[in-house]
């Protein structure tokens, strides 16, 4: 047997080991690039250890592969309660050297169990891994940084967001930093307004427990789309490694703020039925649709409205990145029609890839149009929790948050929320199904500032 690495997972009986983590871990098992992994699965609930070894054998699929099934015939699920210290230190006796530690929990028993660790010495070289949402304000995800930073360095610390290991917003920093086309003109003389969207057809799923509390801003801007507006935005790392990409991430974040005031940089909205749906406390308000418009005020993107926008129960998927390239500033006279500029469509959901360019259309010679050059980019096989996952068992936080930046991420977003909270951008409403409010007529948000 082949020296493994143990990954303990905390809340191994919850929704996201089963739908996203072990599928995930399947996927990476799957490929060249993994060895396999000693999965200690543990929780409050009673799972018999053939159940829990079927639920891992479901998420890893049909055919194992040798590393898969390796993993397979090691793992081992352990009932205890989590924040009990006897308990967590069974549990990393168990587990060895060097252990993966996941938290797949309600945020505030991941913090519960931070709390208990601070009594107890963690083996050399432990990850700790948390979930989304890191914190529930700056001030509490500062907070627990300290905690945490007492257990281990910053570079064990691996704060998960898939979006970083989907093939799509990794493929942001190859179609920018090596790109001849997009590299001179990836700024604001020559980019108009940027959109990121992340809008589902699909509602609640079942998590309306989840969900009613975070609402659309906290639950995908705040997080996942703020993060690709860092790849999107930031300047060329020296190197691909951590420090250099997340330094480079961060300073975009860091001159990230919003485009005038709140009323005028956020809209909300939520779709008709949602206060009765099961699990919603209507007196919350909380929002099925959100949009933020920022800027990033460095030399590069100075003066460009860069929107931010993600809802559920909508007409269409639309899950992409569109930069809106400025036109000419002079055509030919005697060039008619047209005066739009390039308009570059990055899908996010998977990999498509459409560029609008201005040529002469079909309305007759010198009459301008616009042509599409579309492109299906390459799908990794790896799941993103799997690329995420694959850093982490490396020990590369390449691909995590970093402390600073899960404190930036909820700095950005502080004042819509507060301003939310007290009513002064007020809560629309929208058909499901429809695009959001008719009056959104479904573009940017009209910025002043
Ligand atoms: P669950 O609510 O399903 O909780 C996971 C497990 O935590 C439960 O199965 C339960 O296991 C344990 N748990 C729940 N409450 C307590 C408690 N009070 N004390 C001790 N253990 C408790 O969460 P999810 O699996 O949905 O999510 C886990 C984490 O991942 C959360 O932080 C969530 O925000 C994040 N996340 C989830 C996503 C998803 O799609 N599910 C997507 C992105 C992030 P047991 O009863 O066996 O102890």
């Amino acid at each position: 047997m082949v020296n493994q690495r143990t990954v303990l997972i905390f809340g191994a009986s919850g929704d996201l080991s089963s739908r996203l983590l072990l599928p995930g871990l399947g996927s990476l098992l799957a490929g060249p690039r993994a060895t396999s992994v000693r999965i200690i699965g543990t929780g409050r609930s009673t799972l018999a250890a053939d159940e829990w070894t079927a639920r891992v054998r479901t998420a890893f699929g049909q055919d194992l592969s040798p590393a898969a099934a390796e993993t397979l015939a090691t793992t081992q699920y352990v009932a205890g309660d989590p924040t009990d210290p006897a308990h967590l230190r069974a549990l990393l006796e168990l587990a060895g050297p060097a252990p993966v530690l996941y938290f797949s929990l309600p945020p505030a028993v991941t913090t519960a169990i931070v709390e208990t660790l601070q009594g107890i010495d963690l083996p050399a070289g432990t990850e700790l891994a948390f979930e989304k949402p890191f914190g529930t304000d700056a001030a509490s995800a500062a907070e627990l940084n300290k905690l945490v930073g007492t257990l281990v360095p910053e570079e064990n610390v691996h704060r998960v967001d898939h979006f970083l290991g989907r093939t799509a917003v990794l493929n942001l920093i190859g179609l920018r930093f090596a790109n001849r086309l997009f590299e001179p003109v990836w700024n604001a003389e020559h980019i108009e307004s940027v959109e990121i969207v992340y809008d589902e057809t699909l509602g609640l799923e079942g998590r309306a427990q989840y969900y009613d509390n975070a609402g659309a801003l906290v639950d995908m801007i705040q997080s996942h789309l703020l993060l690709v507006l860092a790849l999107l935005a930031m300047d060329a790392p020296a190197t691909m490694d951590a420090v250099e990409v997340r330094s480079e991430m961060a300073r975009a974040l860091r001159s990230t703020h919003l485009y005038g005031s709140p009323l005028e940089a956020s809209r909300r909205a939520r779709y008709a039925g949602y206060a009765g749906e099961a699990g919603v406390d209507p007196s919350r308000e909380t929002e099925t649709l959100a949009e933020l418009t920022v800027e990033v005020d460095t030399n590069r993107w100075a003066g460009v409205p860069i929107t931010l926008r993600s809802g559920k129960a909508l007409g269409v998927a639309r899950k992409e990145i569109v930069v809106k390239f400025k036109p000419l500033r002079h055509l030919p006279s005697g060039l008619h029609g047209g005066r739009d500029g390039e308009t570059l469509r990055i899908g996010l959901n998977p990999g498509e890839l459409s560029l609008s360019v201005p040529a002469l259309g079909v309305d007759g010679p010198y009459t301008m149009g616009q042509v599409f050059l579309d492109a299906t980019l390459p799908t990794s096989p790896v799941l993103p929790y799997g690329e995420v996952l694959n850093g982490i068992l490396r020990g590369d936080p390449l691909l995590s948050v970093r402390g600073d930046v899960a404190e930036r991420c909820w700095e950005i977003v502080e004042p819509v929320l507060d301003a939310w909270r007290t009513g002064e951008v007020p809560l629309e409403e929208y058909d499901a199904g429809s695009n959001g409010p008719t009056r959104w007529d479904n573009g940017a948000v009209a910025v002043t500032a």
